[in-house]
Protein backbone atom coordinates (compact mmCIF):
# COMPACT_ATOMS: atom_id res chain seq x y z
CA UNK A 1 0.00 0.00 0.00
CA UNK A 2 1.34 3.42 -1.07
CA UNK A 3 0.75 6.36 1.46
CA UNK A 4 -1.19 9.04 -0.22
CA UNK A 5 0.44 11.92 -1.79
CA UNK A 6 0.15 14.06 -5.16
CA UNK A 7 1.40 12.63 -8.02
CA UNK A 8 5.13 12.50 -9.52
CA UNK A 9 6.21 14.99 -12.50
CA UNK A 10 8.32 12.51 -14.50
CA UNK A 11 10.40 13.93 -17.08
CA UNK A 12 11.64 11.41 -19.37
CA UNK A 13 14.28 13.16 -22.24
CA UNK A 14 17.18 11.79 -23.50
CA UNK A 15 18.65 12.20 -27.44
CA UNK A 16 16.93 11.97 -29.88
CA UNK A 17 16.76 8.35 -31.71
CA UNK A 18 17.76 6.79 -28.07
CA UNK A 19 13.95 5.22 -28.10
CA UNK A 20 11.85 6.93 -25.71
CA UNK A 21 8.77 6.06 -27.56
CA UNK A 22 9.19 3.04 -27.25
CA UNK A 23 10.22 2.46 -23.97
CA UNK A 24 7.57 4.62 -23.03
CA UNK A 25 4.79 2.53 -24.51
CA UNK A 26 6.34 -0.77 -23.23
CA UNK A 27 6.05 1.24 -19.58
CA UNK A 28 2.49 2.08 -20.14
CA UNK A 29 1.71 -1.50 -20.07
CA UNK A 30 3.01 -2.00 -17.26
CA UNK A 31 1.06 0.83 -14.83
CA UNK A 32 -2.47 2.32 -14.60
CA UNK A 33 -1.92 5.43 -12.89
CA UNK A 34 0.57 7.11 -15.38
CA UNK A 35 -0.85 9.49 -17.58
CA UNK A 36 1.14 10.38 -20.56
CA UNK A 37 1.57 14.39 -21.41
CA UNK A 38 0.87 14.80 -25.50
CA UNK A 39 3.12 17.57 -26.70
CA UNK A 40 2.10 19.99 -29.48
CA UNK A 41 4.32 20.18 -32.19
CA UNK A 42 5.36 22.38 -35.23
CA UNK A 43 7.28 19.61 -37.01
CA UNK A 44 5.20 17.84 -40.09
CA UNK A 45 3.19 14.75 -39.15
CA UNK A 46 4.61 11.46 -39.85
CA UNK A 47 3.07 8.46 -41.91
CA UNK A 48 1.04 6.74 -38.89
CA UNK A 49 1.08 9.26 -36.47
CA UNK A 50 -2.18 10.92 -35.49
CA UNK A 51 -3.22 14.53 -34.24
CA UNK A 52 -4.05 14.05 -30.59
CA UNK A 53 -2.02 11.06 -30.25
CA UNK A 54 1.12 11.16 -31.28
CA UNK A 55 1.35 15.26 -30.68
CA UNK A 56 -1.17 17.97 -31.30
CA UNK A 57 -0.24 18.87 -34.86
CA UNK A 58 -0.15 22.82 -35.19
CA UNK A 59 1.06 25.73 -37.33
CA UNK A 60 4.04 27.93 -36.39
CA UNK A 61 1.74 30.56 -35.67
CA UNK A 62 -0.73 29.13 -33.52
CA UNK A 63 2.41 27.20 -31.46
CA UNK A 64 3.77 31.19 -30.94
CA UNK A 65 0.22 32.81 -30.01
CA UNK A 66 -0.17 29.88 -27.23
CA UNK A 67 3.66 30.96 -26.11
CA UNK A 68 2.39 34.57 -25.66
CA UNK A 69 -0.53 33.57 -23.78
CA UNK A 70 1.81 31.20 -21.40
CA UNK A 71 -0.03 28.23 -22.21
CA UNK A 72 2.94 25.76 -22.25
CA UNK A 73 5.20 24.55 -18.93
CA UNK A 74 8.23 24.73 -21.30
CA UNK A 75 8.72 24.59 -25.16
CA UNK A 76 12.11 24.48 -27.18
CA UNK A 77 12.87 24.67 -30.50
CA UNK A 78 14.38 21.31 -31.92
CA UNK A 79 16.36 21.21 -35.26
CA UNK A 80 13.72 23.95 -36.88
CA UNK A 81 10.20 22.89 -35.31
CA UNK A 82 8.51 23.93 -31.93
CA UNK A 83 7.63 21.35 -29.35
CA UNK A 84 5.64 21.86 -26.28
CA UNK A 85 4.10 20.55 -23.04
CA UNK A 86 0.61 22.01 -22.86
CA UNK A 87 -0.14 23.45 -19.44
CA UNK A 88 -3.51 22.21 -18.45
CA UNK A 89 -4.31 18.80 -17.73
CA UNK A 90 -0.93 18.73 -15.89
CA UNK A 91 -1.95 20.17 -12.51
CA UNK A 92 -5.51 18.72 -12.55
CA UNK A 93 -3.63 15.29 -12.94
CA UNK A 94 -0.81 15.29 -10.09
CA UNK A 95 -3.14 16.89 -7.53
CA UNK A 96 -5.72 13.52 -8.60
CA UNK A 97 -2.75 11.29 -7.04
CA UNK A 98 -2.09 10.13 -10.55
CA UNK A 99 1.77 10.69 -12.19
CA UNK A 100 2.43 12.15 -15.37
CA UNK A 101 5.12 11.36 -18.17
CA UNK A 102 6.48 14.02 -20.21
CA UNK A 103 8.66 12.77 -23.23
CA UNK A 104 11.08 15.90 -23.69
CA UNK A 105 14.48 16.62 -25.02
CA UNK A 106 17.08 17.88 -22.62
CA UNK A 107 16.27 22.12 -23.13
CA UNK A 108 12.37 21.33 -22.40
CA UNK A 109 13.84 19.12 -19.24
CA UNK A 110 16.27 22.24 -17.70
CA UNK A 111 13.04 24.21 -18.11
CA UNK A 112 10.87 21.73 -16.07
CA UNK A 113 13.85 20.95 -13.75
CA UNK A 114 13.92 24.90 -12.63
CA UNK A 115 10.17 25.88 -12.74
CA UNK A 116 9.38 22.86 -10.42
CA UNK A 117 12.45 20.69 -8.62
CA UNK A 118 10.23 18.37 -7.09
CA UNK A 119 10.04 16.25 -10.60
CA UNK A 120 11.93 13.39 -11.27
CA UNK A 121 14.13 13.68 -14.14
CA UNK A 122 15.23 10.89 -16.19
CA UNK A 123 18.45 10.67 -19.01
CA UNK A 124 17.90 7.99 -21.38
CA UNK A 125 20.86 6.48 -22.97
CA UNK A 126 22.22 4.08 -25.97
CA UNK A 127 24.06 1.47 -25.04
CA UNK A 128 26.87 3.73 -27.43
CA UNK A 129 26.72 6.54 -29.49
CA UNK A 130 27.44 4.40 -32.06
CA UNK A 131 24.36 2.51 -31.90
CA UNK A 132 22.49 5.78 -31.47
CA UNK A 133 23.42 6.49 -34.45
CA UNK A 134 22.57 3.48 -36.21
CA UNK A 135 19.20 3.65 -34.75
CA UNK A 136 18.77 7.43 -36.16
CA UNK A 137 19.71 6.39 -39.78
CA UNK A 138 17.30 3.34 -39.63
CA UNK A 139 14.67 4.99 -38.51
CA UNK A 140 13.48 5.93 -42.49
CA UNK A 141 11.78 8.89 -41.31
CA UNK A 142 13.49 11.70 -42.09
CA UNK A 143 16.04 12.58 -45.18
CA UNK A 144 20.06 12.75 -44.97
CA UNK A 145 20.16 16.22 -43.68
CA UNK A 146 17.76 15.92 -40.89
CA UNK A 147 19.49 12.75 -39.64
CA UNK A 148 22.67 14.77 -39.79
CA UNK A 149 21.25 17.63 -37.63
CA UNK A 150 19.75 15.09 -35.12
CA UNK A 151 23.32 13.56 -34.59
CA UNK A 152 24.55 16.77 -34.06
CA UNK A 153 22.16 17.52 -31.74
CA UNK A 154 22.64 14.52 -29.89
CA UNK A 155 26.11 15.21 -29.65
CA UNK A 156 25.31 18.52 -28.01
CA UNK A 157 22.60 16.81 -25.54
CA UNK A 158 24.63 13.92 -23.98
CA UNK A 159 26.74 15.99 -21.34
CA UNK A 160 23.24 17.50 -20.25
CA UNK A 161 22.95 13.78 -18.36
CA UNK A 162 24.70 15.07 -15.16
CA UNK A 163 21.73 17.34 -14.29
CA UNK A 164 19.49 14.80 -14.54
CA UNK A 165 18.45 12.46 -10.95
CA UNK A 166 18.73 9.38 -13.08
CA UNK A 167 20.38 7.54 -16.24
CA UNK A 168 19.17 4.55 -17.71
CA UNK A 169 20.66 2.86 -20.17
CA UNK A 170 18.25 1.74 -23.17
CA UNK A 171 19.99 -1.58 -23.80
CA UNK A 172 16.52 -3.69 -23.88
CA UNK A 173 13.54 -1.77 -24.04
CA UNK A 174 11.87 -4.34 -21.61
CA UNK A 175 14.91 -3.81 -19.37
CA UNK A 176 14.82 0.00 -19.95
CA UNK A 177 11.40 0.03 -19.25
CA UNK A 178 11.93 -2.05 -16.13
CA UNK A 179 14.08 0.05 -14.38
CA UNK A 180 11.86 3.16 -15.05
CA UNK A 181 9.43 1.39 -13.15
CA UNK A 182 11.44 0.87 -10.32
CA UNK A 183 12.62 4.47 -10.31
CA UNK A 184 8.92 5.32 -9.90
CA UNK A 185 8.15 3.10 -7.22
CA UNK A 186 10.78 3.64 -5.37
CA UNK A 187 10.20 7.35 -5.72
CA UNK A 188 6.72 7.63 -4.16
CA UNK A 189 8.39 5.92 -1.13
CA UNK A 190 10.86 9.43 -0.81
CA UNK A 191 10.55 10.46 2.79
CA UNK A 192 9.67 14.00 1.57
CA UNK A 193 6.97 12.91 -0.48
CA UNK A 194 4.54 10.98 2.43
CA UNK A 195 6.24 12.61 5.42
CA UNK A 196 3.11 14.46 6.25
CA UNK A 197 1.02 11.43 5.60
CA UNK A 198 3.13 9.51 7.69
CA UNK A 199 2.46 12.06 10.56
CA UNK A 200 -0.88 11.13 10.24
CA UNK A 201 -0.95 7.44 10.40
CA UNK A 202 1.00 8.27 14.04
CA UNK A 203 -2.02 9.91 14.87
CA UNK A 204 -4.15 7.22 14.45
P1 LIG B 1 10.40 13.95 -32.77
O1 LIG B 1 10.37 14.96 -33.87
O2 LIG B 1 11.43 12.85 -33.03
O3 LIG B 1 9.04 13.40 -32.42
O4 LIG B 1 10.90 14.71 -31.45
C1 LIG B 1 12.10 15.43 -31.45
C2 LIG B 1 12.53 15.68 -30.02
O5 LIG B 1 11.60 16.55 -29.39
C3 LIG B 1 12.57 14.40 -29.19
O6 LIG B 1 13.75 14.43 -28.39
C4 LIG B 1 11.33 14.52 -28.34
O7 LIG B 1 11.45 13.84 -27.10
C5 LIG B 1 11.27 16.01 -28.13
N1 LIG B 1 9.95 16.49 -27.70
C6 LIG B 1 8.74 15.95 -27.92
N2 LIG B 1 7.78 16.66 -27.33
C7 LIG B 1 8.39 17.68 -26.68
C8 LIG B 1 7.93 18.76 -25.85
O8 LIG B 1 6.77 18.94 -25.56
N3 LIG B 1 8.87 19.60 -25.38
C9 LIG B 1 10.20 19.46 -25.65
N4 LIG B 1 11.03 20.34 -25.12
N5 LIG B 1 10.66 18.46 -26.42
C10 LIG B 1 9.78 17.57 -26.93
Amino acid sequence: MNIKQKGLLIVLSGPSGVGKGTVRKELFKHVDNLKYSISMTTRPMRPGEENGKDYYFVTKDEFIKRIEKGKFLEHAQFVGNFYGTPLDKIEDCINNGDDMLLEIEVNGATQVRHKLPEAVLIFLVPPSKKDLYERLKSRGTEDEEVIQARIQKADSEFPEARFYDYIVVNDKVEDAAKRILEIINAEHSKRIRVYDEYLKILNK
